[in-house]
């Protein structure tokens, strides 16, 4: 049977960090690449994300890629928490550095994509209808893109301005002396609220479960600390790369049997709330997620902080969680809390009683009304596999790779699909739980020595049996069986878990990245290998 010659090499989709990422690596390998984006620009996420107040909840120096040497001369940023601005010019930095542009199509949206058993290729087709075929399909799609619709009732007979933060309009919206709803109190909805409280009439925030929200604590990075940030760049990278999530930070050798004394404790609390952002998570006790004790403290000790920063006791009251600790992931504030000080900011218990809307604005189940111009949706995003889900992935036997993950997640390391042959995830579900950059950077540069391994071999395709899968999805759960939110997680419908099962992994990159680097060591003997042919080999 002869092989047609595909369109390219590999097809990528999605132009975010880990699509310029992955092009970057496919192309060092020599390999012809495409990549369809449906935003207008490079950036995902920090494409789509223009809320105000959008910004890392990571710090500079480790929301950074290094994956090259020069890559370093692409780091400008000023913030420690850089904008969306910022990082969006990153990205687009690295990719013209890198002359990657030139292989993005945007405004392309991929409505499918099938592959074919006898030719062992892929064929991506777009919303027009357009097919592009390839050997390695690449969805770099991102695990929060696909946001959350408005599940309203009455939504449309609302007569006033609605905004979903997560595809925010380009042009300037104006918020000035307008009755303002914000609808969620996560990472987004935390970041607009005292943003927009600065200038509009009047806020209103429907909270439906109160975060423990963490103060970032941000400043502009200076000359001398960009240097220094410059001169340590790689061996700040390292670190964050053995770091369990990602991150630049050091374990600190407390534990909850280690330091007993009252004093002690709040000194090693109050020395993490007062560094900012989620060095209160990681720079305090090393025991936070597996200790019912070190991590009763910690809430215990935000709840005892929102107390103290908001003055009227009822609202502070509703803003206190009551759940563990990191059961969702803490949002990284500026002046989040204070913002409730404020005359024209109010708050609203929406536990117990429905959204709904009418033609004024929002009206709760109970009849509370509450007149308003302008909604501002913030309520998160149907997380890990909603992205590819979306598209109409089929691998082998027409098998839906959507209808596969409804009945069972299944993957290898976050990579590689049972039954879908030659598709590499990057940012897919099962990776790790932590700073994406870092995670990433890994991610394909396995992906990238795979492939080279296969076209150095002449290896048509690379399948991962079940077993090998499911062995991975055993540890995946239980790794999320270790830590003490796993069932509180589930109970407030953190993002992270989707139905029952965990959607990303929490035993670290570095064991993460273990299951990687073994079987590359094996010479990937765990994987099945076909000559482009049709020959099986068991491995080389
Ligand atoms: P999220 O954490 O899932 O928060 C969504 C919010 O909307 C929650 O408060 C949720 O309430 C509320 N909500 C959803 N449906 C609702 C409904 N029908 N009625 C009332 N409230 C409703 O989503 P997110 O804030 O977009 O953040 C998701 C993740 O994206 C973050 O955890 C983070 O990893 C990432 N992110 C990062 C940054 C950054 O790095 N700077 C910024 C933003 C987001 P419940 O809690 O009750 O469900």
């Amino acid at each position: 049977m002869a092989v047609s010659k595909p369109d390219y090499d590999a097809v990528v989709i999605g132009a975010g960090f880990s699509g310029i990422r992955s092009l970057w690596e496919l192309t060092q390998n020599g390999l012809t690449a495409k990549c369809f984006e449906a935003g207008s620009d490079v950036g995902g996420a920090w494409y789509w994300n223009r809320y105000p107040g959008a910004r890392t909840d990571s710090e500079a120096w480790a929301y950074a890629l290094n994956f090259a040497p020069e890559v370093v001369d692409q780091w400008k940023y000023s913030e420690r928490y850089p904008s969306q601005q910022e990082v969006q010019g990153y990205i687009r930095r690295i990719a013209a550095h890198y002359d990657l542009l030139r292989h993005i199509q945007f405004d392309t949206h991929v409505v499918s994509a099938r592959f074919s058993e006898k030719e062992n290729l892929w064929t991506i087709t777009d919303k027009t209808g357009k097919a592009t075929t390839c050997r390695y399909f690449i969805p770099a799609t991102g695990p929060l893109s696909i946001a959350k619709k408005p599940p309203f009732l009455g939504l449309d007979s609302y007569k006033g301005e609605v905004y979903q933060a997560s595809s925010w309009p380009k042009q300037n919206v104006d918020i000035r002396g307008k009755r303002v709803a914000v609808i969620g109190t996560g990472a987004t909805g935390v970041q607009i609220i005292p943003k927009v409280a600065r200038v509009a009439k009047q806020v209103i925030v429907f909270q439906r479960t109160p975060n423990y929200v963490l103060p970032g604590r941000n400043y502009f990075i200076d000359d001398h600390e960009a240097d220094e940030i410059k001169q340590k760049y790689d061996d700040t990278l390292k670190k964050a790369s053995v770091h369990p999530f990602g991150l630049a930070m050091d374990f600190t050798g407390k534990t909850a049997d280690k330091v007993t004394e009252e004093k002690d404790i709040r000194q090693t609390l109050d020395s993490g709330w007062e560094t900012g952002g989620f060095h209160y998570m990681f720079e305090t006790f090393d025991d936070l997620f597996t200790s019912a004790e070190s991590n009763a403290n910690a809430s215990e000790y935000i709840r005892q902080k929102i107390r103290a920063i908001v003055r009227d006791p009822e609202t502070a009251e509703l803003l206190c969680p009551h759940y563990p600790f990191l059961s969702k992931r803490p949002p990284c504030g500026h002046f989040y809390y204070e913002a409730y000080n404020r005359p024209n900011v109010r708050l609203v218990d929406v536990s117990k009683r429905r959204i709904e809307m009418y033609e004024k604005g929002i009206r709760l189940t109970d009849g509370e009304e509450h007149e308003v111009d302008m909604i501002i949706c913030a309520l998160g995003y149907d997380a890990g596999i909603g992205a590819l889900s979306e598209i109409d992935v089929r691998g082998l036997n027409n098998q839906s790779l959507g209808e596969l993950w409804a009945r069972k997640l299944q993957t290898f390391a976050g990579v590689l699909v049972p039954e879908f042959p030659n598709m590499f995830m990057v940012c897919g579900p099962h990776i790790p739980f932590g700073n994406m950059p870092v995670i990433l950077d890994a991610q394909m540069d396995w992906i990238g020595k795979t492939i080279r391994h296969m076209e150095e071999n002449k290896l048509g395709r690379i399948e991962v049996p079940e077993k090998t899968a499911d062995s991975w999805g055993d540890h995946v759960e239980e790794a999320f069986q270790a830590t003490l939110f796993s069932q509180s997680a589930k109970d407030v419908g953190a993002w992270f878990v989707g139905g029952n099962s965990p959607l990303f992994y929490f035993g670290g990159v570095a064991n993460w990245a273990s299951w990687l680097d073994k079987e590359k060591e094996a010479t990937w003997s765990e994987m099945q290998f076909t000559q482009p042919r049709g020959k099986a080999l068991n491995h080389l």
